[in-house]
This record gives structure tokens, sequence and C-alpha cells, in this order.
């Protein structure tokens, strides 16, 4: 094994697993070979963690904000300066290419970034509400919160959290996905590095059992999830039970709407690009094409474009061999149903990586909207196209996903772009633009089955989740008057 067990990360040490805990084998997606493995925490590790939370808050909530963000500029330093181990790091257990790699680490400089200019986002508001009377708002942490990670961006997405919820004075214990757990040591290491005290920022790691023990907790407050939406949906319910805010980012099925007038380079590249990037296991990456009226022209194109790409060089592998045989399925299932494979990624090989799980890029024409494929998200490097001959019918195939995470329109039109921008049901919506990631101080947050609970989980749509505002009301001058509302 390349790496030691891990260890949780609680108190500011590693520490050992206890030995009845069950460990899980970490895989390196790229060779299929065992890199490390992962102990499976529950109630015990995730009270430890809490204990240490709660006994370091007091100091560091009562450290000035100015303050506490002096240590993400010293953090965003270290993750630039470490770009490569870190980038190594996520290509070995997530299997990315190295430029995807590389730009996840630039995301989460770009996301401290944000952090470190919370004082000045959130300095509170003041108001003379009557005469010599004061009405103020500060902002205050929640406590003790919890953030939940999935697999596919094992730095960016724990930074989606962990920078404005710690700046903001409350104390993270961080869950990563059982299936990457390796960066998120790394990120304990080099906060500790920044000058983060001891408990402020903690890592549990396990699956089931630790998110139920996040959940039932009663020390914790606040939890931060992002994943599948089955997942999402327990994990809301059992917080909010608790009496806990949460904030759960589901699954997604993205609708890109091509219109025949669109720039057919711009057109096809971008659309293969979202499809293809991080070998389609992106919450915004393309999953239905929708293609109205005459389209064939810019089809042909993506066919060239997604036909060039060469696994293991242009595209990594998916995360696990069940993930590569359950996407392998849908597209089976899609072609005996009579849907038209036309660029087929199910027979991809790496040279000297056989036993990696490659797939190539696949673009599968002539899908119906009652097709499993086209209704459900497949997570992998495939692109169904429906065709349809009219814009409201494009939107209508849209609109009917119980998802609505990201969509995207391609044309040459304000008109029709604006109209589908106002129309799709989705949160974050492109024109001409295949991944439509909202930068900070945006945030980052679907619609529908793609999100649950009020607030996004980056930028200025963060802040409130992470904290709650008290509102004071004060009176200096005796002379002020004194009437129903003193
Ligand atoms: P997942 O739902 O399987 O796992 C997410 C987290 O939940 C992990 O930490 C895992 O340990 C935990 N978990 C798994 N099973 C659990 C259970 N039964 N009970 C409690 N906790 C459990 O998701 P994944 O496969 O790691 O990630 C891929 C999914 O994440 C996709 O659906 C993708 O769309 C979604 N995602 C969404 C966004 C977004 O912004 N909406 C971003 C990234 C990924």
């Amino acid at each position: 094994m390349k790496y030691a067990e891990l260890r949780n990360y609680v108190g500011g040490e590693f520490v050992p697993a206890a030995p009845e805990l069950p460990l899980l084998d970490v895989y390196n997606p790229s060779s299929g070979t065992i890199i490390s493995r992962v102990p499976l925490s529950a109630v015990r590790e995730v009270d430890a963690a809490v204990r240490c939370a709660k006994a370091a808050f007091p100091k560091w909530s009562a450290t000035p904000i100015k303050e506490r963000v002096q240590v993400f500029y010293r953090y965003k330093a270290l993750l630039e300066q470490h770009i490569d181990e870190l980038s190594g790091l996520v290509t070995e257990e997530n299997g990315k290419i190295a430029s995807e790699a590389r730009a996840e680490i630039l995301k989460s400089a770009e996301l401290t970034e944000f952090a470190c200019s919370l004082p000045q986002i959130t300095p509170g508001e003041v108001l003379e509400v009557s005469r010599g009377v004061e009405c103020r708002v500060e902002r205050f942490p929640v406590g003790v919160v919890a953030a939940i990670t999935p697999f596919n961006f094992p730095n960016m997405v724990p930074n989606w959290s962990l920078p404005n919820a710690i700046a903001l004075g409350n104390c993270l214990i961080l869950k990563p996905s059982e299936l990457v757990p390796i960066s998120a040591g790394r990120i304990a290491e080099l906060l500790r590095e920044a000058g983060l005290p001891s408990g402020v920022f903690q890592v549990v790691h396990g699956g089931k059992d630790a998110v139920e023990a996040i959940c039932d907790h009663p020390g914790i407050g606040a939890v931060s999830f992002v994943g599948s939406t089955k997942i999402a949906k327990v994990v809301y319910r059992r917080a909010t039970s608790n009496l806990k805010r949460c904030l759960a980012l589901g699954g997604a099925k993205d609708h890109l709407i091509v219109m025949p007038d669109a720039d057919r380079e711009m057109a096809a590249t971008n659309i293969v690009a979202s499809m293809s990037g991080c070998a389609g296991q992106r919450c915004m990456a393309a999953s239905v094409m929708v293609a109205v009226d005459k389209t064939d022209h810019i089809i042909a194109r993506m066919k060239e474009v997604a036909g060039a790409m060469v696994p293991g060089k242009d595209i990594g592998p998916v995360i696990s061999a069940a993930a590569k045989e359950r996407i392998t399925r849908y597209i089976d299932e899609a072609e005996s149903q009579g849907a038209k494979v036309i660029i087929d990624g199910r027979k991809a090989k790496v040279a000297g990586k056989e036993d990696g799980y490659f797939l190539g890029p696949t673009i599968i024409d002539y899908v119906r909207p009652d097709m499993r494929i086209a209704q459900e998200e497949v997570f992998g490097p495939v692109l169904v196209i429906v065709r349809t001959k009219t814009v409201d019918e494009a939107l209508a195939v849209e609109n009917a996903s119980p998802y609505g995470n990201a969509a995207s329109v391609f044309t040459e039109s304000g008109g029709v772009a604006r109209y589908v921008m106002e129309h799709a049901s989705a949160g974050m919506v492109g024109v001409n633009v295949g991944v439509p990631v909202p930068r900070e101080p945006f945030s980052f947050g679907g619609w529908n089955e793609s999100k649950f609970g009020v607030g996004d989980i980056t930028g200025r749509g963060s802040i409130e989740f992470w904290t709650q505002s008290k509102k004071m009301t004060t009176k200096w001058n005796r002379e002020a008057g004194v009437n129903w509302m003193s």
C-alpha cells in the first residue's frame, strides 16, 4: 500500500483508529490497485471530535474575524505552493487527469480567497430607527458544524464549506467520502501549518454510520451535505428532524438546449468538454442535449471532437469497477430500446492500465425522454441526445426532470437565450457555456431535487447558513421619548 492506513484528525492530532473499527480499501481508479485503507468511524469517533470542537469554539469564535481570516490567507498560499502534490493526490485517489486535478486545487484557492473577503462583506448593519434609538445586526457563528462530501472533488468540495464556515467563527468537522479520503488529511495538515488552532477543523473518516452519528449528535448545529439525491434526502430529513439546520446538495441531470443557429464550433467543443470533463462525474456535466430542429451539423462536429479523445490522456477513469458496470448497463439498455450509440466508449482500453476503470466519451442519439437513461443520473462520460422541433418542446423536456442543478442554451439569439434562462427549471443557467458554474461572490446551488434547504453552499449565499444574526437595539440618550415600542 502506497499510503499508510488513514487516521482521523481530532484535536490537532492524527489518531489511530480503534482496533474494532472496520477498514475499507481505497483504490486508485486508474490502476485498480489498493493504495490505502480508511477506518469507518461511528458514534464514538464523532463524539470525540465534537468534544474537541466544543472546547475550541469559545476562543475561536471570540477571535476577531479580521484575525481569523489571516489563517486563510496563509492556507491559500499553501494550496498554491503545494499544487503539484495536492493535484497528484486527487489524480491518485479520484482518477482525474492532471489538468483537471490542478483546476480543482486552483478552485479551492479561489474559494479560500472569497473567505478572506468575509470581513469586508459581513460588517453588520446599523440604523437609527427612532430618535436616539439604534438597531444593529451582527452575525454570530452557529457553533460546531459538519460537512459531508462526495467522491468527485476530494479537495474542492470540502473547500466549498470549510473556509467560509471556519472564517465565520464555527468549528467544522469534515466527513470526506470514504472512496477518496486521502486529500482530507493533507487539508488538515495545511490548515495546521497555516496556524489554525486545534479542534477548529477536524476530519472523521467513515460512511453511513459516521454520517448518521453526525446527523444525530446534539452538539452539532449545522450540517452541509453534497452527494447523491437519495442520500441528500436521508441526511436532510435526519438532520432537520434532530433540529439542526441542513443544506443538502443532491444529484443532477443537466440539460443543454441546442438551437440550429448555435455557433457550430463553440457549441460542439463546449458540449463535449462538459459531458466528458472529470469523466462526466460532475454535478454540472452535460447529460441530456436537447437538439432543436436542424442541428445535425453540430452533432457531426461533436462526433469528431469526442471521437478524437484518448482515454487515459484526455479522459480519466470513473471512480470504481461498480460505477463502470452501472454506466455500461445504462448504455446497453438505451441501445436495446432503439437509441443509436454514435460514439461508443464502452470498449476503452489504456495500455499499461488494463485494470483501470476507463470508459471513453459516449454519445447516444435518438433517445426518447421516457427512457431511463434520459431521466436518471448516469454520472459518467455519457451524453444522450433528445430531438425536438421547438424550443418550447425542449423546455418541456428540461422542466420534466426532477433535478434542477444546471441548464444551458446554445444559440446566437439573445431573445431565445433570455427565454430559456427564464424558463429552465434549474438553479444555475448558462448561455453558450457548457458548465455554468457561478464564481464567487455568487453562490453555487441548484433547484428541485438537486438541493434541499435554504441558501447556497458557496459565496454570499452561504453566509446566512453558517451564521445566526443577533438584532441589537440600544438607547443611550435619556431625552429620547417613550412609546409602545420602547
Ligand atoms: P453519495 O451520496 O454516495 O455519498 C456522499 C456522502 O454520503 C459520502 O460522504 C458518503 O460516505 C455518504 N453516504 C453514502 N451512503 C450513505 C448512507 N446510506 N447514509 C448516510 N451517508 C451515506 O455520493 P457520491 O457517489 O460520493 O457522489 C456523487 C453524487 O454527488 C452524484 O449524485 C453527484 O451529482 C453529487 N454531487 C452533487 C453536487 C452538487 O453540487 N449538487 C456536487 C458534487 C457531487
